[in-house]
């Protein structure tokens, strides 16, 4: 059986979405993810954006093994080798460049005549050919361009060296109908397309992305860009595990297999959101809380009787597992380290000990530890060495009468210092004194608490204030150093 390749953006596209951009570590941990699940290409992100997204970019490509690791750049030739520079030493690389053809970016974003553009398109590959095999192009916007003008500036591109077209969607404008008829005059008229790969790149502006993407893979296009949880620009890109789910429980009618893991589905979706703190939202398909859940009664009589009734797929495909007791407080350190290796973590990425003492503090204060609450540890610790800030003691004290009240140990590059201050409440008083000592000026927009796992036995204050200065952290690393883009400056930058 032919196989349908997935070409993951969620570092790339996914992480221009609001909220959802990522510290190199945890770019690094989502992609050794990626890999387990078993994506075929990861693009690692735009190395031409900023010096720390050229790094991370190259640590990515230098860590992966199994899958092939991209980076996007516009069609230039400063763009082109900083990319090829960044992946030189990567197993498995490519480059993916990209510029508009539709008569509305040509003529507004880039002021250019469609003759430039096409010479660009093609200097651009014939660049990136030199030093790798594997160079895709993407003419941007590609859905809204003439469509004799692409088929142009496709066959120069093939002829130039490209061995993957990807067409993107890029405003989420087509229908799957539309996308099915593009790719199947495109399969016809582009000088040796049945020697090139022809992918699409599809956003969910009207909800469709996931859709025009089955469409296209009929049409005759053989790889998918896509990310975990749909995230991307605006409404999202197509969604990787609603793609692989589809075409795995209609294998009959679309006659594809692919290279996913299903089972690594779930934990990828979970990775993604605990790292960002961006949620599926609850009726989610594949990955969301409700996919699996049947409310109505003659429903779940039907389930019981036979899964068929109710169910197309198990949530056990795509590795979902009921939480379940897997540690307590007389667990050890060995336990404690297979356990997080068997969810999936590299030791080497943690400090164990440090996630140990977590563990045994957790363990005290918690009846039972679950799976979810180790993973929680885990990737709170992801990134935690190189924190600035961090958390010594915290006391706060409040009541129906008295002031609510916190004193705050904390360590700022080895320094120790001790404050008290006042709030509203008890959150609002651990996050005054903590911003007080590190004197940083900010404002919080958006503040949520959410169990992990079920019950009320977490302790919100001290949750509050660790992801407070979680964010200080982030935002320390963003404003000083070799920091990566931020979202305004990769979306200035552009992408498909
Ligand atoms: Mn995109």
């Amino acid at each position: 059986m032919e196989k349908i390749k997935f070409f993951d953006t969620t570092l790339r596209d996914g992480e221009q979405s609001p909220g959802c951009s990522m510290s190199a570590n945890e770019k690094l941990t989502l992609a050794k993810q990626l890999e387990r699940l078993g994506v075929n290409t990861i693009e690692a992100g735009f190395a031409a954006s900023s010096p720390g997204d050229f790094d991370s970019v190259r640590d990515i490509g230098q860590q992966i093994q199994n899958s092939t690791v991209v980076s996007l750049c516009r069609a230039s030739k400063t763009d082109i080798d900083s990319a090829v520079e960044a992946l030189s030493d990567a197993k498995n690389w490519g480059i993916h460049t990209f510029i508009s053809t539709s008569e509305l970016h040509m003529k507004h974003k880039l002021q250019m005549e469609p003759k430039d553009v096409k010479s660009m398109a093609v200097a651009a590959v014939e660049r990136a050919k030199q030093s790798t095999d594997n160079v895709e192009f993407s003419p941007e916007d590609a859905t809204r361009s003439d469509p004799k003008f692409l088929v142009k500036v496709l066959s120069d591109t093939v002829r130039a060296g490209a061995t993957t077209l990807n067409i993107p969607d890029t405003v989420g404008y087509t229908t799957p109908d539309e996308m099915f008829e593009l790719i199947t005059m495109l399969r016809n008229e582009v000088f040796n397309a049945d020697k090139v790969v022809f992918s699409v790149h599809c956003h969910n502006d009207l909800g469709l992305g996931v859709a025009n993407s089955l469409a296209a893979i009929r049409a005759g296009a053989r790889q998918i860009e896509c990310t975990i949880n749909g995230i991307g620009e605006r409404a999202g890109n197509a969604s990787l595990e609603e793609l692989v789910m589809a075409l795995k429980t209609r294998q009959e009618y679309f006659g594809f297999e692919s290279d996913i893991v299903t089972e690594q589905l779930f934990p990828s979706s979970k990775l993604l959101s605990q790292i960002t703190g961006v949620d599926v939202q609850p009726n989610k398909a594949v990955v969301g809380a409700n996919a699996f859940a049947h409310e109505a009664g003659i429903h779940q009589h039907g389930v019981l009787k036979n899964p068929l009734t109710y169910e197309i797929m198990t949530p056990q495909s795509v590795g979902i597992k009921s939480s379940n007791l897997v540690m307590g407080k007389h667990s050890g350190r060995f336990a404690l380290g297979q356990r997080i290796q068997e969810m999936g973590f590299d030791l080497n990425d943690i400090d164990l000990n440090h996630i140990f003492k977590e563990f045994k503090r957790l363990a005290d204060l918690k009846k039972q530890v679950f799976d979810e609450d180790i993973e929680a540890l885990v990737t709170h610790g992801i990134g935690k060495k190189t924190d600035k800030f961090i958390l010594k003691d915290l006391v706060v004290t409040s009541g129906t009468t008295a002031i609510p009240t916190a004193t705050i140990v904390m360590k700022i590059d080895d320094k120790v210092i001790k404050k008290a201050g006042f709030g509203d409440g008890p959150v609002d008083a651990a996050l005054n004194t903590i911003k007080e000592i590190t004197g940083i000026d900010c404002t919080l927009t958006s503040y949520v608490v959410k169990a992990i796992t079920g019950g009320t036995d977490a302790d919100i204050v001290v949750a509050s204030a660790l992801a407070f200065l979680n964010a200080l952290n982030r935002l320390e690393i963003r404003t000083k150093g070799h920091s990566l883009a931020t979202p305004s400056q990769k979306a200035a930058l552009g992408g498909v």
